[in-house]
């Protein structure tokens, strides 16, 4: 009997198989698909030799994780490519603005705002890897607090009414827009100034970067150190009830609340399947990959600097089309989230040629196809494009779901992740990786600190699965 078995290999349960192997416990990853990996995935969706990242491309969270940052990768394979600024924000009739690493350059980009941004982000540059450290996990006592209370209690402001009132001009509250819509919340809500300003402090700290190879290299890293560690990884293993499962004293679900609540129905109380059933995922996305003949021909030369481009015009724009979504509508101007990987990889595309991946939000489960809505949006930064793309691949939120089961209706960073939902993933609990079965433990991104390539649920979870195992006995039933 394993110590434990975890169901899924994105990057929380790589991250949770790995934490429980540094302890000593013995582990085996069930993973459904034939390839490991996840939300981390690369492969040539449209034509040979172009390599396109599945799911998630671009990697803030990945290279600033306090969880990855101690782990080996580097040994493992894994090296991280710096581009020259992490967001390009095209405007029209002016030029774009970079989030660059250097705040004062950044700010030089602002023309009025550049004292008051600045001001905005100083105070939490000072430390920023304590902050990471203290934002990247469950509610727990802060080992900065007050550090944290700085940046917290603006954070909880609505995005849009906050940079309103901090700027004065459309260019900082662009930027500052674009990144609070990675939130996928409408820029209305507490907690997205939160948001825009962790990811700007982000850019700050280092170049948003991409993956060499692809960001199955991240995957690879992860799984060669794990089985360095004396960890095992099966493939084309979907569990789907608790007979699927071999036996272990505890299992580590890198799955949706759905899942798990499907397979452990039997043995876990009614009251919290039906929490469990009750979890919001929220929007879905909706997402192009193209070969193309050439780089983007970006009306501002410049935004080739960035490895990702927010298109969506103003703060208004960018507000307007996010709440539309949440209202079940698909915004004749979407924003769009596009990163152009093999501008700074050359393995991505053969030589001459580019890869270029985009996406938008889109209501949950929408089978809207946005192609033309996202190549629009494309055509008015940057036009010409449309001539350029030798083929393209798009994935609706059916498709995202069918590739991947924890994309429920196309949700793509493991559910909504609000007031309500931030700390209280996947349901209210003082130890939410804990399950009321002493034996079931959740490690997704259904989790806290929620979505993105960073492994910190995973090793929360593997923690929580740990303190138990100390305490349950070395042989134990199957849990079917
Ligand atoms: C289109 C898209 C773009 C994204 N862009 C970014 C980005 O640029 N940067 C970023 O940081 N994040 C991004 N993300 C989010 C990021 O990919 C996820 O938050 C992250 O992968 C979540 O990791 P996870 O381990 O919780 O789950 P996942 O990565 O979803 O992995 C879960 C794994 O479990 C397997 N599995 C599920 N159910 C079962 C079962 N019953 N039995 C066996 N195996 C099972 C799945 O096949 C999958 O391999 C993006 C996601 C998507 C979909």
């Amino acid at each position: 009997m394993d110590d434990a078995v975890v169901v899924g290999s994105g990057p929380n349960g790589l991250s949770a198989a790995i934490a429980l192997a540094q302890a000593g416990a013995s582990v085996r990853v069930l993973e459904a698909r034939d390839e490991i990996g996840g939300g981390i995935r690369t492969a040539e969706l449209t034509l040979p030799g172009f390599l396109h990242d599945v799911c998630s491309g671009c990697h803030p969270m990945g290279v600033l994780s306090p969880w990855f940052r101690s782990l080996p990768l580097a040994a493992h394979g894994l090296r991280w490519i710096h581009p020259p600024a992490s967001v390009a924000h095209p405007l029209d009739g002016q030029p774009a603005v970079l989030l660059r690493r250097s705040p004062r350059e950044t700010a030089h980009d602002l023309g009025d705002d550049a004292r008051r941004y600045e001001r905005l982000v100083a105070p939490f540059l000072r430390a920023p890897h304590e902050l990471l450290a203290d934002l990247l996990g469950p509610l727990r006592i802060p080992k900065h607090p007050i550090r944290l209370a700085r940046f917290g209690l603006p954070g909880l402001l609505p995005a849009a009414a906050a940079f309103r009132s901090r700027f004065r001009g459309e260019r900082a509250r662009a930027l500052l827009a674009g990144l609070a819509a990675h939130s996928i919340l409408p820029l209305e809500r507490p907690l997205t100034a939160a948001v825009a300003m962790i990811f700007a402090l982000t850019a700050h700290v280092e170049d948003w970067p991409v993956a060499a190879g692809g960001s199955q290299e991240i995957a690879r890293a992860l799984a060669s150190y794990l089985r360095a560690l004396g960890g095992r990884i099966e493939t084309g293993r979907h569990v789907r009830c608790l007979t699927d499962l071999p036996p272990a004293r505890v299992v580590l679900f890198d799955t949706s609340p759905a899942q798990l609540a499907d397979i452990g129905e039997s043995i876990l109380p009614a009251s919290y399947v039906r929490r469990l059933r009750r979890y919001r995922y929220g929007p879905g996305a909706f997402k192009l990959d193209w070969a193309l003949d050439g780089p983007i021909p970006w009306r501002d030369p410049r935004c080739l600097e960035a490895s990702t481009v927010h298109l969506g015009g103003t703060l208004d724009e960018i507000a307007a089309a996010e709440a539309a979504v949440w209202r079940g509508e698909h915004p004749e101007r979407p924003f769009v989230l596009l990163v152009q990987q093999s501008q700074f990889d050359a393995t991505r595309a053969p030589e001459g040629k580019h890869t270029g991946y985009a996406y938008c939000h889109v209501p949950s489960g929408s089978t809207v196809d946005r192609t033309e809505a996202i190549e629009r949006q494309i055509e008015r930064f940057a036009p010409g494009f449309r001539d350029r793309i030798l083929a393209r691949r798009a994935m609706g939120t059916a498709d995202l779901q069918n590739e991947n089961p924890n994309c429920v209706g196309g949700a793509i960073t493991g559910g909504v992740a609000d007031l309500g939902q931030f700390f209280a993933r996947p349901v209210a609990r003082l130890d939410p990786y804990s399950t009321p079965h002493s034996r079931l433990f959740i490690c997704s991104a259904s989790t806290p600190p929620g979505g993105g390539v960073h492994g910190m649920c995973g090793y929360f979870a593997a923690r929580s699965a740990l303190r138990r195992l100390k305490r349950l006995p070395e042989n134990l039933p199957p849990l079917g």
